[in-house]
């Protein structure tokens, strides 16, 4: 017999289904034994009855086997039966449970909200936790959002193009997490705090409208909305204004939260300046809705543009505030050149805010070689170090490189503006520990000394503090 999903029994009352699943609930009651069984598209209630062959197994299935089911779909008798919802006029009258897979005790509740236990026993056992009526909403939703971002910008004539993990430094304001080369001992690889190099390039490649659902990994700091993984919507665009890309960006993202059920506040989305939104707010991130709003799971979108291009080092140099790839406001663009009231400089840097939260960033790029060469002069860096640095960037733009300019959208960021998650950990499906540790596997780990030697590393033991 073919599987019936649990969501379409109703279509099936007097006929014999088989269906395939978990067992969410068992009650035994002596001579009868109720279930609760669920699969990927809904829950339904079934029953073994006295004296039916079903009622030793029946007695053995424990909560969270994996089973197959053979029943009748029968109407609930009414007493029983729960008209508004899903399958709560219908039941399956039980004929053969055979158990595929058995579970043993779960170190946790899944069919309850698992926020409140413990984050170690979570991210341990997360596939567990993926169960939990939660999460699965939330990984869901993930995939539609994407899906319908992904859409959109195929509709826009798109192309979707993946870039390297193992490639060079990419500035982001991180550090780089960094890979051993066998091949070149005492070498390494960083993995991407971005794919920003690389969508460049694809514009000089002659692309004009790239995305990505691009990994970006960066060794920061682990806070609530900040994983050293996170997954964003990559986008590079040629021939393009600042207005351009913001008009792609709010129409992608109002037609994806629009079709999946939100509410936006105001559209189009309200811009503030820098140092408007620092007047008004205090932040540069900020949240427009009103208590209303907010019970309401309203989305206030803004912009912020108009940003400082550079900031203070510690040390009294200048550093980039965003990306040191971006244009300058094209008002601005002698006063670099001539490197002139620095700290003045405005970026032609747009971000996205989304009820409190940065939901991504972006700009329009240098692609003048002496304009970039600028930022890195500003920064201090001498022709050497530039050259060093992004000298195949420079060598590029020589050979007649469209003006371009693109953003990034956090993905995580964005569900958590949907779900109103507060943790990052709680729209991936296998985040890292707030320690920094891969969930249900070991990592980091230690290499064996055969890897060691092979890599050409010898690990300094700690000096005692
Ligand atoms: N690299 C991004 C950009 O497109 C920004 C980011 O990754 O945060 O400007």
């Amino acid at each position: 017999m073919e599987r019936t999903f649990i969501k379409d029994l109703a279509e099936h009352v007097g006929e014999s289904v088989l269906i395939k699943g978990w067992v969410s609930v068992r009650r035994d009651q002596g001579k009868m034994v109720f279930f609760d069984f669920r699969d990927m598209t809904g829950t339904v209630q079934g029953l073994v009855t006295p004296g039916s062959a079903a009622i030793t197994t029946a007695k053995e299935t424990n909560r969270e086997s994996v089973v197959a089911v053979t029943a009748t779909v029968q109407a609930r008798p009414e007493k029983n039966a729960q008209p508004g919802k899903t399958n709560g006029t219908i039941e399956l009258l039980i004929e053969a449970i055979e158990i595929l897979s058995p579970a043993a005790v779960v170190p946790f509740e899944v069919n309850e909200d698992t926020s409140g236990i413990g984050e170690e026993t979570r991210l341990a056992h997360r596939y567990l936790d993926l169960r939990s009526e939660r999460m699965q909403r939330n990984i869901r939703l993930r995939s539609e959002l994407v899906r319908r971002c992904r859409e959109y910008l195929f509709g826009e004539m798109f192309t979707e193009i993946e870039t390297p993990l193992l490639t060079e430094s990419t500035p982001e304001g991180s550090r780089d997490f960094v890979v051993p080369s066998r091949l070149h001992p005492g070498k390494f690889y960083a993995l991407p705090q971005s794919p920003q190099q690389y969508k460049q390039l694809l514009m000089v490649g002659g692309f004009e409208r790239y995305f990505q659902i691009a990994r970006a990994i960066r060794d920061e700091d682990l806070r609530a909305d900040r994983g050293f993984e996170h997954t964003q919507i990559d986008i590079e665009m040629s021939f393009v204004t600042q207005e351009d890309v913001m008009n792609t960006v709010e129409a992608m993202v109002t037609q994806a939260v629009e079709a999946m059920g939100y509410t936006v506040k105001e559209k189009p989305f309200p811009r503030f300046t820098y140092v408007e939104a620092m007047e008004k707010f205090g932040a540069d991130k900020f949240d427009l809705r009103t208590e209303e709003d907010k019970q309401n799971g309203v989305l206030a979108y803004a912009w912020v543009h108009r940003f400082p291009f550079f900031e203070k080092t510690p040390e009294g140099g200048w550093t980039f505030t965003h990306n040191p790839f971006s244009m300058p406001i094209p008002e601005h663009i002698g006063q670099l050149l001539e490197k002139k009231d620095v700290g003045e400089i405005l970026t032609t840097q747009y971000d996205l805010v989304c009820n409190g939260y940065e939901a991504g960033g972006g700009s329009i790029r240098a692609h003048k070689p002496e304009i970039l060469r600028a930022v890195y002069e500003t920064m201090g860096y001498s022709a050497e170090e530039t050259e060093e640095r992004i000298g195949h960037m420079l060598k590029a733009f020589e050979f007649g490189v469209p003006p371009h300019g693109g953003i990034a959208l956090g993905v995580e960021r964005l569900i958590m503006n949907l779900t109103g998650e507060t943790q990052l950990r709680e729209v991936q499906a296998f985040p890292m520990t707030r320690g920094g540790q891969t969930s249900v596997m070991k990592a980091p780990k230690e290499l064996t000394g055969e890897q060691l030697a092979e890599l050409g590393i010898q690990i300094k033991p700690k000096p005692a503090s």
